[in-house]
């Protein structure tokens, strides 16, 4: 499998990457060396843009001895560099950039050189600096390097847009992207033309997002076993995929909405309506300040949230009507301002159509009602 896992999380962290925190979270203790550095591989597009001294070379530091010898192990090179015992993997073309695991035995450990020498059986050299310069700046390998991350930014540049679009406006904290090189479907590799997806509770929301291709993409949505797959992937506890987005929100499901909305904006319940009809619910709540939150929640497809001013009067709405084709993130929108015979003003909201992920967006909207009416 050649895959690139990318997470991506709200903030920009520039700092050394910690390999005993991400073994801890992959579970990988039991891991071979090999299969260890095999899932580093694919994890090490998301920490592209920390600081490295080499573009070529992924440097991480473990303070497990244990795990380093692990490492060890499993490739042939291995060497000595500044108080650092360093065992080296090598570029291929689907990854091309070397791994570098570290640990720092002087400061550590009792066991000398010669003793880790022993408990591997191989001699460990003190590498060449000068020599190791040149390796790691090699041009060739550099350029390679450069254009294998500017192909993945390209074809990796909308589905990161929708998941800082999710994370900024609802309660995801974080997506994971899965990518099949070259071109992105997780089934077969080919170019991506769309993409699946699929919400994880674990203490926070995550959301869960592979490319397809157009072939692959029914086969990916029909197949409930593939989201177990995924959720199986991470090892997380409750997923919501089963869930499907075409589907209502069940008669339990409302209640429970309507408590945690209650909690979470701070307000009292006016009216719930169920419209046989239209086979829909609307709810109504009421803040302190008189204004109004109204929830159209017809499907996950179907929905509306509209903020009203106390006297009635619409202020901000975000709906799921396939209206405005040139968004960047189609259908769902937010209308900035809601004027009677003008041209509408809208934008990506990014939401799901299911409020308690979508809070954060109600909030906003709400704020700024409350902020004009101060
Ligand atoms: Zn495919
Ligand atoms: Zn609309």
């Amino acid at each position: 499998m050649q895959w690139i896992i990318v997470k991506l999380i709200n903030i920009k962290v520039k700092k050394m990457i910690k390999i005993d925190e991400l073994i801890e979270d992959y579970n990988l203790h039991e891991s071979l060396g090999k299969d260890i550095d095999f899932i580093f591989k694919l994890l090490l597009f998301t920490l592209k843009d920390f600081k490295r001294d080499y573009k070529i070379v992924f440097n991480m530091v473990t303070q497990n001895p244990l795990l380093w010898q692990k490492l060890a192990l499993d490739t042939n090179k291995i060497f000595e560099k500044e108080d650092l015992l360093i065992a080296e993997y090598e570029p291929c073309t689907e990854y091309p950039f070397y791994r570098l695991y570290s640990y720092r035995y002087k400061e550590k450990s009792a066991l000398s050189l010669e003793a880790f020498s022993s408990l591997l059986k191989r001699e460990i050299n003190v590498e060449d600096t000068k020599e190791l310069y040149n390796k790691y700046n090699d041009p060739e390998l550099t350029k390679n390097y450069i254009n294998w991350e500017k192909n993945l930014n390209n074809q990796l540049a909308s589905l990161s847009d929708i998941s800082y679009g999710r994370i900024n406006n609802t309660k995801i904290k974080q997506t994971i992207i899965l990518h099949r090189q070259p071109l992105g479907c997780i089934v077969c590799g080919e170019k991506a033309t769309g993409y699946i997806s699929t919400i994880l509770m674990n203490k926070d929301a995550i959301l869960i997002i592979a490319s397809t291709c157009d072939k692959h993409q029914e086969l990916a949505k029909q197949n409930p076993c593939f989201l177990h797959f995924l959720s199986k992937l991470f090892q997380m506890g409750l997923d919501l995929s089963s869930m499907k987005m075409n589907e209502k929100i069940e008669k339990n499901l409302i209640e429970l909405l309507i408590s945690e909305i209650k909690r979470e904006l701070n307000c009292e319940l006016l009216k719930n309506i169920y419209n046989e009809l239209k086979d829909e619910y609307v709810l109504t709540f009421k803040r302190i300040s008189g204004v109004l939150i109204i929830l159209r929640l017809h499907t996950f497809m179907d929905y509306g949230y509209m903020v009203n001013r106390p006297s009635g009067e619409a202020f901000q709405r975000i709906d799921s009507a396939p209206d405005h084709k040139e968004i960047k993130f189609f259908p769902d929108h937010l209308h900035r301002t809601i004027t009677k015979n003008k041209k509408p003003n809208v934008e990506s909201s990014y939401t799901f159509g299911f409020p308690i992920l979508d809070l954060p967006s109600i909030i906003k909207m709400v704020n700024r009602l409350e902020t004009e009416l101060t």
